[in-house]
């Protein structure tokens, strides 16, 4: 059966440094196409964790130097982590479909987020960005407006929030793009996160999840499926354990029985589990599955993976 598909790329997909996503797009790509191959409408979705790190180092050792380049709000680092992110993949993703046959046109776009400026993460920053500044270098960053913390003795790091996604700003054109045939890479990064100023979208200082935001996006193109690729096959309870168990399939029931018990990682699993029971509960019918890159299209077939469905 042919299926609307949110599938998100976890870091794997992508390598953490230039050459190794060079590399690894090109596995990746194969792997996309072997779905579309099948029919099914694919959106693509991507995280950015080492590419915006790297990107806003970059702009912090400038913001060092004589030349007083400025350091750049993260809104604006993962605007750039998008366009370089979606360079990478969707030539890798174009020169797989032509090497297939499939001349459908690939597009990646910068894709914005709302989130609600009251939202609770604002008031307690927790993620933790780029390098580390001494007590005097933090002080002066502290009066310029952004936050920083003590990290275990090594010195200050910024921390931003990590507010949930509310709106995909760019959901009219991730659909007509899908509705047309063609393949479109959005909400890299978890999107651009903004807060709404009436007509005016006000980007703000801040990481949105990306397994949150794709299940967000996935709600609002009315896919079937939300994937969400990682580097583990399945989903484990006891995970680590010597009665560790991994799920084959996860009712919405055992999953909020297992996430209270502490069985998913904060940071990895968790936003994973939760962001998929999210859009299986959002509508009958829904179904999310958490899986590897390479085990796909076997995951689609009901073949492995952990499925969470309602
Ligand atoms: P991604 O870049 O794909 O978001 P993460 O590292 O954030 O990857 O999350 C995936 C990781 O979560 C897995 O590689 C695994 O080590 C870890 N993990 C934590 N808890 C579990 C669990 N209960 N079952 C399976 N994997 C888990
Ligand atoms: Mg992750």
């Amino acid at each position: 059966m042919r299926k609307k598909i949110v599938l998100a790329l976890g870091g794997n997909a992508l390598g953490d440094n230039l050459a190794g996503q060079m590399q690894a797009v090109k596995q990746t790509a194969q792997a996309i196409v072997d779905l579309i191959a099948q029919g099914h409408q694919v959106v693509v979705t991507h995280g950015n964790g080492p590419q915006v790190g790297m990107i806003n180092l970059a702009f912090e050792a400038a913001a060092r130097t004589e030349a007083h380049t400025p350091m750049l709000p993260m809104s604006v680092c993962v605007a750039l982590s998008q366009g370089y992110i979606g360079y990478d993949l969707q030539n890798a993703l174009r020169e797989e479909l032509l090497s297939r046959d499939m001349p459908i046109p690939v597009a990646t776009l910068i894709t914005q987020v709302e989130v609600d400026a009251n939202d609770e993460a604002f008031r307690n920053p927790t993620k933790p960005i780029g390098s580390f500044f001494s007590k005097d270098e933090a002080d002066a960053l502290t009066k310029q407006g952004y936050t920083l913390k003590e990290d275990a003795g090594r010195g200050y790091r910024r921390v931003v929030a990590s507010p949930q996604p509310l709106d995909i700003i760019e959901k009219e054109t991730v659909k007509a793009l899908m509705n047309a045939g063609q393949v479109v890479i959005t909400t890299g990064g978890g999107g651009i996160p903004v807060v709404r100023e009436g007509h005016h979208l006000r980007g703000v200082s801040a990481v949105i999840d990306k397994d949150w935001a794709s299940a967000r996006l996935a709600a609002m193109i009315d896919a079937d499926m939300l994937i969400i690729l990682t580097a583990v096959e399945k989903v484990a309870i006891n995970f680590g354990k010597s009665n560790e168990q991994w799920l084959e399939k996860l009712s919405l029931h055992d999953a909020e029985r297992f996430i209270a018990e502490g069985h998913f990682a904060k940071g990895s699993m968790l936003p994973k589990v939760e962001a998929a029971a999210s859009f299986a509960r959002s509508r009958p019918g829904r179904q999310a599955l958490i899986t590897m890159l390479s085990k796909a299209k076997e995951g689609i077939e009901g073949k492995t993976g952990t499925i969470i469905e309602g």
